[in-house]
């Protein structure tokens, strides 16, 4: 095994990765049924988990040969995973392979609980890197390039040790500084090496670049950096955060999604800008389902749902219909880089998702609309979810910051406009209070986390019934 592709640095100029990007329907339907049955045969001898999960659905794994047929096997959610990891740690009844094969851990950030961990084996890490090359390379890395680290470094995470795995397997150099390094130390870095590229969350990258010129005395846009790949949070694909990013850093900024139970990247953006292409349909079936029914439905331009994964060739640690909770839109199906793969943009996660009075309410949605109210807004929301669990009857709480060149007498008028926008765009009620600019911490190393489930330290009662 060699840390660098053979021929890696030829794919300089390549309009994609690999030729499978750009396969035909039929091609690609062809590769995924037979590695789906070699799958399932490899399930059914090593992974006690889908034995168990097969075994009391009433089907065999001989039976699955088609996508078709898959679409019979029950989904695999995330606790079933995690029960799985408890009742056979350290990787669970779904560990396919010895431990004497397994060369490498990661685990996931797990909102919830203990991380769930998951085992590679050699060609797993391979596979992982093949993947997230593609996704790079999509997303405007080349080889040679310098590719500053914005990822956490630590913790396990896949946005760091696997993404430089892959960005040193595509034949670029990864600057491994990690948003744990912090923006400091990141802004040194990039001001020394200049890098074509910067990796990293699109609220941290934002941050970044608004403390440039404190910190070096220039703008970022002054430094050189061409390429901005995010991901790790929608921001990348809400359009005010995307045109903020590209103003402050003078860069073109892609998008790019994957996970931790199946690789790190399987969706990426082109030139194109208009959504993420699937990169993986070699390795990773996945299907598009209605979160309402549960049931599979076409990519088709315009259309919404939730994504499932199932691993094919996968050795450690594969997942069968994983349910990813990743809610998404297609946002076409045809694009003029050659690639077949359907393009989409993620609006949500499960785990995020709130229902007030019925309607489903992603805070990242809200989040787009305040950006947009900006300057009469400070762009900054959190939802103050101060009820038990994911449904609330009441009116969501949320809390906007107030825009930098306005007065606390003019909070009235805002709130009714940020009540009625928010009515008007995503059709439901909200209770809007107004709270000081810059009341609310900076990105750092975390994701940003829009929904709170205390109430902020320095809002006092009397703000709260005030409005
Ligand atoms: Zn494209």
């Amino acid at each position: 095994m060699s840390y660098r592709k053979d021929g890696a640095l030829e794919k300089k100029g390549d309009s994609y990765y690999h030729q499978i990007e750009c396969a035909s329907e039929d091609e690609i339907i062809k590769i995924q049924e037979e590695k789906l049955q070699a799958q399932m045969a490899y399930l059914s001898k090593n992974s006690k988990l889908y034995q168990q999960k097969f075994e009391k659905a009433g089907i065999r794994f001989d039976e699955i040969k088609t996508l078709k047929d898959l679409a019979k096997v029950p989904f695999t959610v995330k606790q079933d995973l995690r029960d799985s990891l408890q009742a056979a740690p350290p990787f669970g009844l779904h560990q396919t392979a010895p431990l004497s094969e397994i060369v490498q851990m990661q685990a996931s950030s797990g909102t919830t609980g203990s991380p769930a961990y998951v085992a590679l084996t050699e060609n797993d890490i391979e596979m992982w890197n093949e993947l997230s090359a593609r996704g790079f390379y999509a997303c405007g890395v080349n080889p040679g390039d310098f590719v500053l680290h914005g990822f956490s470094m630590s913790k396990g995470f896949v946005g760091g040790i696997p993404c430089m795995q892959a960005i040193q397997y595509m034949g670029a150099i990864d600057v491994p500084v990690g948003a744990d390094g912090g923006v400091d130390r990141l802004l040194r870095a990039c001001a020394d090496i200049k890098p074509r590229v910067i990796i990293g969350a699109p609220n941290f990258l934002l941050h970044i670049a608004s403390m440039a010129p404190d910190i070096l005395g220039k703008r970022a846009d002054e430094l050189g950096v061409e390429r901005l790949v995010v991901g790790g949070e929608p921001g990348g694909g809400i359009p005010a955060i995307r045109e903020s990013l590209e103003e402050k850093w003078g860069a073109k900024v892609c998008e790019m999604m994957g996970g931790t139970d199946l690789g790190v990247i399987y969706w990426a953006e082109c030139d194109e800008q208009d959504g993420m292409h699937m990169i993986c349909q070699d390795h990773i079936i996945v299907e598009l389902i209605d979160p309402e029914t549960e049931q599979v439905i076409p990519f088709e331009k315009g259309v919404t749902g939730e994504l499932i994964y199932t691993a094919i060739g996968r050795e450690a640690s594969p997942v069968v219909r994983f349910k990813s909770g990743d809610h998404i839109v297609v946002t076409d199906t045809a694009c003029s880089c050659g690639r077949t793969g359907p393009k989409i943009r993620c609006f949500g996660r499960t785990d995020d998702m709130l229902i007030v009075r019925g309607i489903n309410v992603f805070p990242s949605a809200i989040q787009d609309l305040i950006l947009q109210l900006q300057p009469d807004t400070n762009g900054v929301m959190r939802v103050w979810a101060d009820f038990e669990g994911h449904t609330t009857q009441a009116n969501l709480k949320v809390l906007v910051e107030r825009g930098i060149d306005r007065s606390k007498e003019q909070d009235q008028e805002l709130i009714s406009h940020v009540e009625q926008t928010i009515r008007n765009a995503l059709s439901f009620k909200a209770k809007v209070i107004v709270v000081d600019a810059n009341s609310f911490e900076k990105p750092g190393v975390a994701k940003v986390a829009l929904t709170l489930r205390e109430q902020p330290g320095f809002l006092t009662l009397d703000d709260e019934g005030a409005q």
